[in-house]
């Protein structure tokens, strides 16, 4: 079939969208389809080229408000460059089916709301790539060409990436109800994000709500350390309700492992390093609170109590999320006092000898010595003699969690550079494996091999 779509967004009070009512990729023609993807939605292939804009109605055709705040700056927003087509819904879930790249909106400000294939095609690779290590991500269904010019540093061809999304209510989604509308309007929004997302929630528990989402959030962060998953533009816009990782511009994985590890052009400061990761996400976090101030209480300070109380856990919740992580990709059941200390160290080893943090993990689980690692594994053994369990069968249990596959800065630019050509075989290649990064088929061995870099990798905006 094609696209059910039943759009509940546009029953927000008229502040939270603008209605587009045309589309402006006049030569769409789609480069990327991603089958699997197509599959899971119920979407047939037959309608790929087609679909993208069938069964919505005009009205569905929308650009979303928001405000956020970037590198630590607060500023209106919304969809500069991305229109929502619809809610698609099939088997009992709802998702989001947004177009991104592809035109100006009422929220463009200076920008041509446009986006070049390369930017585009990296957000595919990626995101399937955060799909495959099974982290909460939207996903990418399809990149269409415009047939139209982008003027960046240099003249990119034009690029549309159909973005499916759990949906796309941000932090900042709420920083604007609160600062630029009005608390009437964070409550029909906080209402509309419980029941979409939170439908266990009793209505009105704004707390609750908070704490979810806090919870969510921390798991989620967790799982991208885990990776080795650096995202690079950790403004509060970019933070989901959700829960899923959003907007793949300046991310990448690390290789090498440096705890202040950041690759943006635009992070003059690291703010979003690695290492700060799970902190940004608290300070994020905040802001959300904030909004949720008039809800809780009319008696600020009792509302801010409230919140503080639930905010001062979140070192605590992300803290366990990484440690149980960590147990098991070292292949631990059990938890134990020393094991925080046993990751740390592996880690610290790691950076002091300059070890690629995806291959050291899968090393181990493959048993192929490392070497200068003895002292650190004599340890780990000792710690899996307490478990009752032999080497073997733990390290069954981490070559399902530890991939041998992820998405290299080294592959993504030589797939993007072929696809820049017209060529996607890379493209489809480099995907095919990241979508099942545990299992490596011999023709994908080659992904693993981290290539050495000319110059530091640098990531930008797109
Ligand atoms: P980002 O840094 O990708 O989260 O984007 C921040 C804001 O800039 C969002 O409001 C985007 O919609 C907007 N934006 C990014 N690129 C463009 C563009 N080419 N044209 C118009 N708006 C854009
Ligand atoms: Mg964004
Ligand atoms: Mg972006």
């Amino acid at each position: 079939m094609s696209f059910n779509f039943k759009t509940t967004y546009t029953a927000l009070p008229p502040t939270f969208f603008r209605e587009v009512s045309e589309n402006r990729v006049k030569e769409s023609q789609i480069i990327l389809w991603n089958k699997r993807l197509a599959e899971e939605l119920d979407v047939e292939d037959e309608y790929a080229n087609t679909a993208l804009f069938a069964g919505a109605q005009p009205r569905d055709y929308i650009t979303q408000a928001y405000a956020g705040h970037q590198f630590g700056n607060f500023t209106m927003l919304g969809d500069g460059r991305a229109m929502l087509i619809g809610e698609h819904v099939h088997q009992n879930k709802r998702v989001d089916v947004q177009l991104k790249g592809s035109g100006r909106t009422p929220y463009s400000r200076g920008g041509d709301g446009r986006a070049g294939i390369g930017p585009m095609v990296r957000e595919y690779i990626i995101s399937e790539a955060m799909n495959g290590l099974r982290i909460p991500t939207t996903r990418s269904l399809a990149v269409t060409t415009t047939g139209l010019p982008v003027y960046r540093e240099e003249v990119q061809q034009g690029a549309v990436l159909t973005r499916i999304a759990a949906s796309h209510l941000r932090v900042g989604t709420f920083q604007y109800a609160r600062h630029m509308v009005d608390e009437h309007a964070v409550r029909e929004l906080a209402d509309y994000a419980m029941a979409r997302h939170y439908a266990s929630l009793e209505k009105g528990d704004y707390i609750g709500f908070f704490r979810a989402v806090m919870r969510r959030q921390a798991q989620l962060i967790a799982q991208w350390q885990l990776v080795g998953f650096v995202h690079g533009v950790m403004n509060t816009d970019n933070m989901t309700i959700s829960g899923e990782t959003i907007d793949y511009g300046p991310c990448a994985f690390l290789d090498v492992f440096h705890a202040d590890q950041f690759f943006s052009s635009i992070d003059q400061q690291g703010r979003y390093r690695y290492s700060q990761q799970p902190a940004i996400g608290g300070w994020n976090l905040t802001r959300f609170a904030e909004t949720l101030l008039p809800l809780i209480n009319d008696n600020e300070e009792v509302a801010i109590a409230a919140l503080e109380e639930v905010l001062m856990t979140y070192p605590q919740v992300f803290g366990d999320a990484w440690l149980a992580g960590m147990r098991d990709k070292l292949g631990l059941a059990t938890a134990r006092m020393e094991d925080r200390n046993l990751a740390e160290q592996l880690l610290s080893w790691m950076e002091a000898n300059q070890a690629d943090f995806t291959e050291t993990f899968r090393a181990l689980s493959e048993g192929k010595a490392i070497t200068g690692l003895a002292e650190w594994q004599k340890q780990w053994e000792k710690r899996l003699e307490i478990e009752g369990t032999t080497v073997e069968a733990a390290q069954q249990c981490m070559r399902c969690v530890n991939p041998a596959i992820i998405a290299r800065n080294y592959y993504v630019e030589a797939a993007i550079q072929d696809a820049e050509a017209g060529n996607m075989d890379a493209v489809e290649m480099l995907v095919e494996a990241l979508q099942n990064p545990y299992e490596v088929k011999e023709t994908h061995q080659h992904f693993r091999t981290p290539p050495t870099m000319q110059n530091p990798y640098v990531t930008y905006c797109g």
